[in-house]
Formats: C-alpha cells, sequence, structure tokens
C-alpha cells in the first residue's frame, strides 16, 4: 500500500525546503531515503527502508539510513514510534492522526478521527510536563495474521484482542 503520489511530493517539497532553511545538504540518498519513507505507510524501520532502497543504490550503507532518519527526526520530518518497541519506526505523516497496531507482527497503520482528535487529557499529566500533542493506540491482532493463526489451529476464526492505549507525545 502506497500514500498518494501528490501527498507524497507534497511532503518531499517540505523536506527541501526545511533542508535549505536548516543548512542541510540535499544528497540524492537524503532525498531517497526520505521519500521512501513518505510513501510508506508501513511506518518503516532503518532497515525496511535499506532493504528497499538497496536494489537500485547498492552503496547505500544501513548506517547512513540510520543517521539521515535522525537527522529527519530532528529536523520534524518524520516522527518514530515507540518507545517500547526494540526497533525505532519512521512516520511522515505529520497530520493528527492515531494508529491501528498489530500486536503480533507490528503492522502499523493510521487512521483519523477527529474524536479521537478532540480527546481531553486528565489533569495529572501535568505533573509529568507539558503536553503537546495526543495520539491514540489501538492495538489488536489485524486480519491477515488472524486468518494465519485460524489456519495454524484449525479453529474458528479466533477472539481479537482489543485494547486501546494512550500516549501523549
Ligand atoms: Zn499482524
Ligand atoms: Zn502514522
Amino acid at each position: 500500500m502506497q500514500v498518494d503520489e501528490h501527498e507524497v511530493e507534497r511532503r518531499v517539497e517540505r523536506f527541501k525546503e526545511a533542508a535549505r532553511g536548516d543548512g542541510v545538504k540535499l544528497t540524492h540518498q537524503r532525498i531517497e531515503i526520505f521519500r521512501e519513507v513518505a510513501a510508506s505507510v508501513d511506518h518503516p524501520s532503518a532497515e525496511s527502508v535499506h532493504r528497499a532502497l538497496a536494489p537500485r543504490m547498492p552503496t547505500l550503507s544501513l548506517d547512513t539510513v540510520y543517521r539521515t532518519l535522525r537527522l529527519l527526526s530532528d529536523m520534524g520530518l518524520v516522527s518514530t514510534l515507540g518507545p517500547g518497541r526494540e526497533v525505532a519506526r519512521f512516520d511522515a505523516n505529520l497530520a493528527q492522526h492515531h494508529h491501528y497496531v498489530c500486536a503480533r507482527c507490528g503492522l502499523t497503520r493510521d487512521f483519523e478521527s477527529e474524536e479521537l482528535n478532540a480527546i481531553s487529557v486528565p489533569e495529572s499529566v501535568a505533573e509529568f510536563g507539558s503536553v503537546e500533542a495526543t495520539h491514540v493506540e489501538v492495538r489488536g491482532v489485524c486480519s491477515r495474521c488472524a486468518k494465519e493463526q485460524a489456519k495454524k489451529s484449525g479453529d474458528t476464526y479466533p477472539e481479537e484482542a482489543k485494547g486501546a492505549e494512550r500516549s501523549t507525545t
């Protein structure tokens, strides 16, 4: 699944503008790494970005991908998901949105909800620090994992684990 190509171009343009503003050199590798994240709905890890680019960019090292993604994150052009996952994953969707996460395979998809955007954070949260954004993470077992599980066990469709977790970043 891919992000709409106009949206990808819009994100790439924003990256180029930000790079010019911050005095960050726009190398071919950096643009391709950003484009890969910007075009994906998978919230890819550095490893999967590297895997996707390696066939047409054989000289690209995993280390460069890591460093570039960290740079993009510092520039505020991608956000990271986590903490608590072994591998950081990156997200170029800067619009307010929420996540569905499969607890089994880690599939992560965006969804929008005006109701969830308007959620009010308990006052007790202020004790930890300032609140800049709220996003809701809905966790469960994705339909693909559920099907595979059903195939393996020969059982009927398993009841999906449901739960919502709110994280404030
Ligand atoms: Zn899954
Ligand atoms: Zn996202």
